[in-house]
C-alpha cells in the first residue's frame, strides 16, 4: 500500500489553491482502532481527510479540531490534525451502518444527519484560538465542508471526499481534494473551475481507480494548469500519553482522586482518539494529592 500523503498545489497561474490527499492507511488505522462499520468508516474517513488537508493549511505548531454534529445516529465525529501531516479521529457510535443509498453508495447522510453544525477550532499558538461554525447542509460531508469554507471563512471552495470500504470492512481506498479560489481571481478562472467541478468524474470513483493525489488534481483541473508545490507525508497519529492523562486526573480534584484510591484502588483511562488504555496505581494517585500545591 502506498503511504498516505498530502499534495499542496496551485492552479491557473496561482488563482486557485489546491490540496489533495491519499488517506487510505490513516482511515484504515482509525477503522482498526475503533472497529467502525462501513457507513461510520466513510463518515469518519471523509471527516479525517478534510481535517488533514485543513491541517496542511496551517503553519508550524498550529493545529485544528473539527467537530461534525449532524444529530444523526453516528453521534459526533471529531477529528484533529496539525500542519505536519498528523491526523486522528473518532465517532460517538462507531458501529453505525445502513444499507446502501439509492445510488449504491454508503449512506453517510443517514448516519451523520442533516441538522446541527460543523465546527472548526484552530489552535493558532500563543493560547490564541480561531473558531468557526456552519450548519450541516447535506450530511454527505464534502458539501458541508464546502459550505463551511464559504460561510465561515469567506473562501469559495470545492471539497471532494471519498472512502471506499471492502466487503470485509477494511478500507479499500480513501482520499479527497480541496480547491480554493484565491482573492483577486478572475471571473474567467472561477468559471473554468466551476466547469471542471461540474464535469468531473465523482471523487469516489477517481479514488477507486487508484489515482494519486497529483493525478486527482490533474484529472480535475487539467495537468497543464496545475503547479505542484509540496508533498507532506501523512499518518494517523495520536499524541496521548500516560503523563497527559495523569495531568487530566489531577484536574478532576481532590475528592474525585480520593474516591478513585478508596473505591477503585487505582484508575483506568482510555483515549477517545486511539483507544489506548492507561492504568494508574494507587501510589501514582496518592502522589497527585501530595503534589497538588
Ligand atoms: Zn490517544
Amino acid at each position: 500500500m502506498t503511504k498516505d500523503y498530502i499534495v499542496k498545489a496551485l492552479a491557473f497561474g496561482g488563482q486557485i489553491r489546491a490540496y489533495s490527499a491519499l488517506t487510505t492507511e490513516s482511515v484504515q488505522e482509525a477503522q482498526t482502532r475503533h472497529y467502525t462499520w462501513p457507513t461510520a468508516s466513510a463518515a469518519l474517513g471523509r471527516t479525517m481527510t478534510a481535517t488533514l488537508m485543513m491541517g496542511a493549511m496551517l503553519k508550524g505548531n498550529q493545529k485544528l479540531t473539527v467537530t461534525v454534529d449532524g444529530q444523526g445516529p453516528i453521534g459526533k465525529i471529531i477529528a484533529d490534525a496539525d500542519a505536519k501531516g498528523n491526523v486522528r479521529g473518532y465517532v460517538t457510535n462507531p458501529q453505525t451502518h445502513f444499507p446502501l443509498n439509492d445510488i449504491g453508495k454508503l449512506d453517510v447522510r443517514r448516519a451523520v444527519g442533516t441538522e446541527g453544525a460543523l465546527t472548526v477550532v484552530k489552535d493558532v499558538g500563543m493560547k490564541d484560538y480561531f473558531s468557526g461554525s456552519s450548519p450541516i447542509v447535506s450530511g454527505e460531508l464534502g458539501e458541508d465542508f464546502t459550505y463551511y469554507f464559504a460561510k465561515s471563512e469567506q473562501t469559495p471552495s470545492s471539497v471532494g471526499l471519498g472512502v471506499l470500504v471492502n466487503p470485509d470492512n477494511s478500507i479499500k481506498a480513501a482520499g479527497g481534494f480541496i480547491l480554493q479560489v484565491m482573492p483577486g481571481a478572475e471571473d474567467a478562472t472561477i468559471t473554468k473551475l466551476e466547469d471542471a467541478i461540474n464535469n468531473m468524474t465523482p471523487v469516489s470513483k477517481l479514488i477507486d481507480q487508484g489515482l494519486t493525489p497529483e493525478e486527482l488534481l490533474f484529472e480535475i483541473l487539467g495537468e497543464e494548469n496545475v503547479q505542484i508545490l509540496e508533498n507532506v507525508p501523512a499518518q494517523f497519529e495520536c499524541n496521548c500519553g500516560h503523563d497527559k492523562f495523569l495531568t487530566a486526573i489531577k484536574g478532576l480534584g481532590e475528592a474525585e482522586i480520593i474516591s478513585m484510591i478508596n473505591e477503585d484502588h487505582g484508575a483506568e483511562a482510555e483515549c477517545h482518539f486511539c483507544r489506548t488504555k492507561y492504568n494508574f496505581t494507587e501510589n501514582e494517585l496518592e502522589a497527585l494529592l501530595e503534589n497538588k500545591n
